[in-house]
């Protein structure tokens, strides 16, 4: 069975886009097979960060009854596949957004896990996208302003009845006035499952077109991006089964393992 995850926040650029990258090249290193789809229809880059600057056929295209979403669907060379929108204003034009939930069921079809990248706050598309979703993961950043609108976004889902699983808490460490994870857990009531730290490798990435998880595997921000893979699939994590892992790439790169 597909299993949709909902990437959300209240307040924009909490880091939803790099959470959905990140999570999804960890959850594909645990050899799941990913889709993240970029349901932030105004705002859409996800495909921009993976390196897709001329795509032919955008989810805006399948949104407006043009194309089918397979025919959507591109893949980065570390093998997770992409449903990208489109950049260009005129595509925003004629968009039905309750078309998302034929696009979610066609998709179902092609996936095993589905990440979606959601738009900020509570509009159209990021309803019908909870609706569809088997859970939500909130991004959060530690301030009052992030913490606030996270609850909102909380409500809804409680409202809509979809589980909520925790708080990505990201960027911490930015500023010396930031929420303790205590206090972001008290005014949002819901767990943090992963603290991500302010980390610039993290923009890095994002312009050679990649994960963290790629370029520095071992950095405090790959970890956990890993741990919380890991936790999503059930799985113990551990800094020796990473480094266990590199172990058995020299062994394959000399020859003595498949
Ligand atoms: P959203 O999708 O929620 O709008 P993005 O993922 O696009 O947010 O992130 C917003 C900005 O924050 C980007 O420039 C991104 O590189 C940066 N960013 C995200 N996570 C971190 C982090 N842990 N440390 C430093 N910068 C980060
Ligand atoms: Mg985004």
């Amino acid at each position: 069975m597909t299993y949709i995850i909902s990437i959300c926040s209240g307040k924009g650029g909490t880091a939803k886009t790099t959470s959905a990258i990140n999570l999804g090249m960890a959850l594909k290193e645990l050899g799941k097979d990913i889709t993240i789809l970029d349901a932030n229809l105004t705002a859409p880059n996800l495909g921009l960060n993976l390196g897709f600057s001329k795509i032919p056929i955008t989810l805006n295209d399948v949104l407006k009854g043009r194309n089918h979403i397979t025919e959507a669907v591109y893949v980065h060379s570390s093998g997770i596949k992409i449903v990208p929108g489109s950049i260009a204003i005129k595509d925003l034009s004629d968009i039905y957004p309750e078309a998302l939930k034929a696009a979610f069921m066609d998709l179902k079809k092609n996936s095993e896990l589905i990440i979606v990248d959601n738009a900020p706050g509570l509009g159209r598309e990021v309803i019908t996208s909870m609706k569809n979703s088997d859970e939500i993961l909130i991004v959060a950043n530690p301030d009052l302003a992030s913490a606030t609108d996270a609850l909102r976004t909380v409500k809804l889902a409680q409202n809509l009845k979809v589980p909520v699983r925790g708080i990505v808490l990201t960027r911490v460490g930015s500023s010396k006035s930031e929420l303790s994870m205590h206090e972001i857990e008290t005014i949002i009531g819901k767990k943090v499952i992963s603290i991500i730290p302010e980390d610039e490798s993290l923009k890095v990435a994002t312009r050679q077109k990649t994960s963290i998880t790629n370029l520095y595997p071992k950095s405090k921000s790959a970890l956990a991006y890993k741990k919380l893979a890991a936790d999503i699939l059930g799985k113990k994590f551990t800094e020796e089964a990473v480094k266990e892992k590199k172990v058995h790439k020299l062994f394959r790169f000399l020859g003595f393992r498949k």
